[in-house]
């Protein structure tokens, strides 16, 4: 009996979530290899030219130009729609270029958009600049106030926009209660999954349309490739998403596509052990410092509703103020010995980075203010490194900046 491939849908429905994680969308050659292939090829042959002609029509299965399918990302996108439990997934050149091709498939001008304020920044350009070039309205709210959602509904509302938790403030949204109140209203909502990644959070299971990904963070996880995904149902990506993606060609090289396959191979691990480290540290920073943003701990507004909405744990992610303002956190990053001074997040080497003067430096200052960036603001991804020298660095560096 031949065993089943990661790409046969029938059987691998069947499996749990971490087998899915190590032999979802594996497609082996006829070699037998056990790492999935790589295959850096832009284009195709055909044995004749009925055949050409048969895979273009669509009447024949096969691959044509790598625009419009990869062996190898192909891989990538079937894992990852099994891990999302998605009908279908497809994959962009980066995480922008995910949320991008997720909005601008399915938006025209004249349609409205509600999006949360607080979001990675270039999120929010697409929204305060991009969205409105093109005719499209956009509205910015505080997300986590439920009610903003209902009152910012107009006759024209196409799509809700919005990640959970969120870049820099960790915000936590209510899946449950936006994507009902989207339903009700034929809106469809697309949710920017990149802090949490299917291991920890699922917002389909919510009632979410659309999730994107940075597969740059969590789902690569180790620092080399940029990567984005969309997964939704099989309608849209079929026919909202793919004949925006194949004509515009946002695609992700087979190369990146195979490295973040390999790194989905550890996500389940990496994921749980780095939420474990996060609550740990986040803990052993709080009584030191002005204010503590962290889903996975008591003091958060929203911890009962992140840990009911994150079973498996909140993530690497989580945000602190030092009272003393920029030069302190500058204080603070400069006394690092282990620690890196980094902006990527997701990673298994622990980060910290100021968000104020890096990831949303581009925002105005009024902007940064009413997300709550302030200047005393610093963000850290927790890695894999031993919690005693992470906390050993920490308690180092808080000390040299006066904390
Ligand atoms: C990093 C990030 C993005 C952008 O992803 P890239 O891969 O850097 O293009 C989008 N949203 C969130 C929440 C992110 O953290």
């Amino acid at each position: 009996m031949k065993k089943t491939t990661g790409m046969d849908r029938a059987a691998t429905r069947n499996w749990r979530p971490a087998t899915r994680a190590v032999r979802g969308g594996t497609w082996r050659s006829e070699h037998g290899e056990t790492s999935e292939a790589l295959f850096l090829s832009s284009g195709f042959t055909y044995d004749n030219a009925a055949s050409v002609a048969a895979r273009f029509s669509g009447d024949e299965e096969g691959m044509t130009y790598s625009r419009l399918q990869n062996p190898t990302v192909a891989m990538l996108e079937e894992r990852i729609a099994l891990m999302e439990g998605a009908e279908a997934c497809r994959t962009q050149a980066s995480g922008m270029a995910a949320m991008t091709a997720a909005l601008l498939c399915q938006l025209s001008a004249g349609d409205h958009v509600v999006a949360a304020r607080a979001a990675f920044g270039s999120c929010r350009w697409l929204v305060d600049h991009l969205c409105p070039r093109f005719g499209i309205e956009a509205t910015v709210i505080d997300a986590a106030v439920n009610e903003e959602w209902d009152r910012a509904i107009r006759p024209n509302t196409k799509v809700f926009f919005f990640e959970t938790p969120a870049n820099p403030t960790l915000d936590v949204v209510d899946l449950q209660y936006v994507c009902d109140l989207a339903r009700a209203h034929g809106i469809v909502t697309v949710v920017d999954n990149a802090f949490a990644s299917p291991v920890l959070q699922r917002p389909l299971e919510f009632g979410a349309d659309v999730v994107a990904y940075s597969a740059t963070k969590l789902m690569d996880g180790q620092g080399r490739v940029l990567a984005g995904a969309v997964c939704g149902s099989q309608d849209f990506i079929d026919n909202v998403l793919l004949p925006f993606q194949r004509n515009t060609g946002p695609n992700l090289s087979p190369f990146s596509a195979w490295v973040v396959h390999k790194g989905l191979e550890t996500l389940d691990l990496r994921a749980r052990a780095q939420s474990v480290s996060s609550a740990e540290l986040g803990r052993f920073i709080e009584p030191r410092v002005a204010r503590m943003l962290h889903p996975g701990l008591p003091s958060h507004p929203r911890n009962e509703l992140a840990t009911r909405q994150m079973p498996n744990g909140t993530g690497p992610i989580f945000a602190f103020e030092v009272p003393g303002g920029r030069e302190q956190a500058f204080a603070l990053l400069d006394a690092l010995g282990l620690i890196d001074i980094s902006n990527n997040i997701g990673d298994t080497r622990s980060l910290l980075c100021h968000p104020a003067s890096t990831t949303h430096a581009s925002m105005s200052e009024e902007a940064r203010e009413a997300m709550g960036v302030t200047e005393g603001l610093l963000r850290i991804n927790v890695g894999l490194e031993d919690i005693d020298d992470l906390k050993e660095d920490i308690d180092r560096a808080l000390a040299k900046a006066g904390l």
